[in-house]
């Protein structure tokens, strides 16, 4: 649990020098407008000391949704002018990236988003971004943090990403953390992504989960030489049968253990379902 201290973080501002100033309700959006301030800092071109000077004119950056609303944030940034050089620069925030319009819970939200096989325009139309975002957004999802380490269990995955255009997700099975996103299903595209990685890395990985078709297996054979497969349909089975047992146990504990249910479940054990549906008529 997180103790949220101001009205910014409620609305996945994490920068402090940002301050509300109003909040808008319209028909079809919701408008905070907000000052990004701080304390003069250095000269970014000379060193020197730099003095308070105007307030941009707000930049629109739309923010998470707010009551279920589209929200944007009106920002308006300080100014600060050199004493030395006289040349203005403007207050920064890693709420938007340089050059970007975007702030980064949205860049978020359109990521996960694309993970929820949501096509462009649906997340188009949630978020008021443009299409160029989300697909820059699905460009830029390349790994960049280590390319090292691979989880242990890779699960692999096929998304509808636009007019039936499929894209690529690799997570990690366990804790669901999404190790890449790929513009498009394509064996090389894939191949491609997971040769950057070591050999070393690659090899440690022991399972990779896919879904039914079986298309992907020659492939993870050549990337994860040591890795087994194994097809989403027995995983499935898997989930079913541990579901079944977990059932028979709670059932067998509610019953007499004289009982017939009690004596045929102990005794045919193994004939789960049959067990069950008998079970369901005595
Ligand atoms: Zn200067």
């Amino acid at each position: 649990m997180e103790h949220i201290k101001n009205t910014t973080k409620l609305i996945g501002i994490k920068d402090l020098n940002i301050k509300i100033a109003l909040v808008l309700k319209h028909k079809s959006h919701i408008e905070v407008r907000a000052k990004l301030d701080y304390p003069a800092p250095a000269c970014p071109h000379c060193q020197g000391k730099t003095m308070k000077y105007d307030f941009q004119r707000p930049s629109t950056i739309p923010i998470l949704d707010v009551q279920g609303l589209a929200a944007v944030l009106k920002l308006r940034k300080r100014r600060f002018q050199c004493k030395a050089c006289r040349r203005v620069s403007v207050a920064k925030t890693n709420l938007v990236k340089k050059h970007g319009q975007i702030s980064q819970p949205v860049w978020t939200k359109i990521t996960q988003l694309l993970i929820e096989k949501q096509t462009n325009t649906d997340i188009v139309n949630r978020l008021q971004v443009s299409v160029s975002t989300v697909q820059r957004q699905l460009n830029a999802f390349t790994l960049k943090d280590n390319l090292e380490t691979l989880p242990e269990i890779l699960s692999w995955e096929e998304f509808e990403r636009n007019k039936g255009n499929l894209a690529f997700i690799a997570q990690d099975f366990k804790t669901k953390k999404i190790i890449a996103v790929l513009e498009n299903n394509r064996q090389t595209t894939i191949m491609k992504h997971f040769y950057k990685y070591s050999r070393q890395a690659r090899e440690a990985i022991k399972v990779v989960t896919v879904d039914m078709s079986g298309a992907y297996i020659p492939i993870i054979r050549k990337l994860f030489p040591r890795a087994e497969i194994v097809l989403d349909r027995f995983h499935i089975v898997q989930h079913l049968s541990r579901a079944m047992m977990t059932t028979r146990i709670a059932i067998m504990k509610a019953c007499d253990k004289t009982s017939l249910p009690y004596r045929a479940m102990k005794k045919h054990w193994r004939s789960l379902q049959p067990a069950l549906s008998f079970l369901g008529e005595a």
